[in-house]
């Protein structure tokens, strides 16, 4: 049932929104099209937050919109929505979305077998529409004709209780969609929210439909995952409900075999997270480094066993593991080259003769690699040391240089 909040009895004010935001609000209302801002701002608002991304959803279509803004453009093929830049800024327009089934029990969108949605550009009204959305606390939404948030589906209440519930029957909603299983553990790390019990039930039983999402789409929501300030709580989460192993099946396997892996992660994503928090930058080469190392080195082993040496072995194993993940999660050339060159510095970074340290240290990658080092040693897959030679090399002058490629045996 619909409960409409007058402005007078919601915190949430005009100030909180961006200018281009409200730009688009006002356009589309003064061409006579409702327009509501809704999802993760409107939530974000109401917890207190400041809102980083806006979402506007109106009846205008696709092309109605398009006509309105110059400055906008048609993405997407399984959901139709349109982007319109500010700038740097880029707000996210859709339109209202209708019941996947009309009431007759047929299916307007493009459904697979599995009930998951394939396509989905049936245009409804913002009823319908809420009920589309993941969560309660997603499906509010702020109404720019007079400033009301209209709540369909009791997300205040959820707010309130700080609790994550789906909208509808779990099962269902996670069989349409699997990547709701991992909006689920996102949303909860990084509001600290607890899972409704009816929304956390079928995660475990339902993770291997994670396998069927395309790659390419959860390498947008792994970066969502682990590089939003909360990855170590999102990683355990993960662990917890089984999704981590559809996503990294072959690191999940190592964490048996290798008793410093998972602490490896836990050391990556930590640090990753002060950055995060610290505003500095980070660089998912880094993280997917340290989230397959446990398997570059069990598959590195196993083909030195078989008498090959170590670079060689290091390079079949790193082709072998990339090649596998890809199936899972993809991973751009961008990021995929320096994980490899952080990984092949690990073998570079224990020789330390002659001209080959100044190479080493003169590697585009060497930063990376070395704070890789760092964290193999913290982690406790080498014994400390090596790490505080680099430490003492990068600060020396020359004659100090001198004197520590001295000790090098
Ligand atoms: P944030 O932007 O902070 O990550 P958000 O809630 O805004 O959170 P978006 O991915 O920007 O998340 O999506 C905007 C809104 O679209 C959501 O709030 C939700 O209402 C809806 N939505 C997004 N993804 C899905 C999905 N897979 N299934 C159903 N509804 C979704
Ligand atoms: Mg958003």
């Amino acid at each position: 049932v619909l409960r409409i909040i007058p402005r007078d009895e919601h915190p949430v004010s005009r100030q909180l929104f961006s200018d281009a935001a409200l730009k688009v609000l006002y356009r589309l209302h003064n061409a006579g099209f409702e327009a509501f801002l809704v999802g993760g701002c409107i939530r974000d608002a109401l917890l207190g937050h400041m809102p980083k991304d806006f979402d506007v959803a109106t009846d205008a279509t696709p092309d109605e919109v398009r006509d309105l803004f110059r400055n906008s453009r048609i993405i997407g093929r399984r959901f139709r929505i349109v982007h319109v830049r500010f700038g740097r800024e880029i707000i996210e327009v859709t339109t209202f979305r209708g019941k996947p089934n009309d009431d007759h029990g047929n299916h307007i969108a493009q459904q697979s077998d599995d009930g998951m949605l394939l396509r989905d550009n049936v245009w409804g009204n913002i009823e319908e529409d809420a009920l589309r959305r993941d969560f309660t606390i997603n499906a509010l939404y702020y109404n720019i004709a007079d400033f009301s948030i209209h709540d369909f589906a009791d997300g205040v209440r959820d707010i309130d209780a700080r609790t994550l519930r789906l909208i509808g029957d779990p099962a269902t909603r996670y069989r349409e969609d699997p990547v709701r299983m991992l909006r689920a553990i996102r949303f909860a790390a990084k509001l600290d929210f607890s899972l409704a019990p009816a929304t956390e039930e079928p995660l475990e039983e339902l993770s291997p439909l994670l396998l069927q999402v395309p790659a390419a789409r959860l390498f947008d929501e792994v970066l969502k995952l682990f590089m939003g300030g909360h990855g170590v709580k999102t990683f355990h989460l993960l662990r917890e409900y089984g999704l981590f192993a559809m996503l990294f099946p072959e690191a999940d396997e190592a964490f048996d075999e290798l008793p410093w892996a998972e602490g490896l992660i836990e050391q990556a994503l930590a640090s990753t997270d002060k950055r995060v928090q610290e505003e500095r930058p980070v660089t998912p080469a880094f993280l997917f480094a340290a989230l397959l190392w446990g398997p570059v080195q069990l598959r590195q082993r196993a083909h030195q066993q078989d008498d090959m040496p170590p670079v060689p072995a290091l390079q079949a194993a790193s082709q072998q593991v990339v090649s596998r993940q890809l199936q899972h999660v993809s991973i751009p050339k961008r990021f995929s080259l320096p994980m490899r060159d952080i990984w092949d510095l690990q073998q570079r970074l224990p020789s330390r003769r002659g001209k080959r340290v100044f190479q080493t240290r003169d590697h585009p990658r060497f930063r990376a690699a070395y704070d890789f080092l760092l964290l193999r040693e913290a982690a406790g897959e080498i014994e400390p040391g090596l790490g505080d030679w680099w430490t003492a090399f990068q600060q020396a002058d020359e004659h100090e240089q001198r004197r520590l490629l001295g000790k090098v045996d």
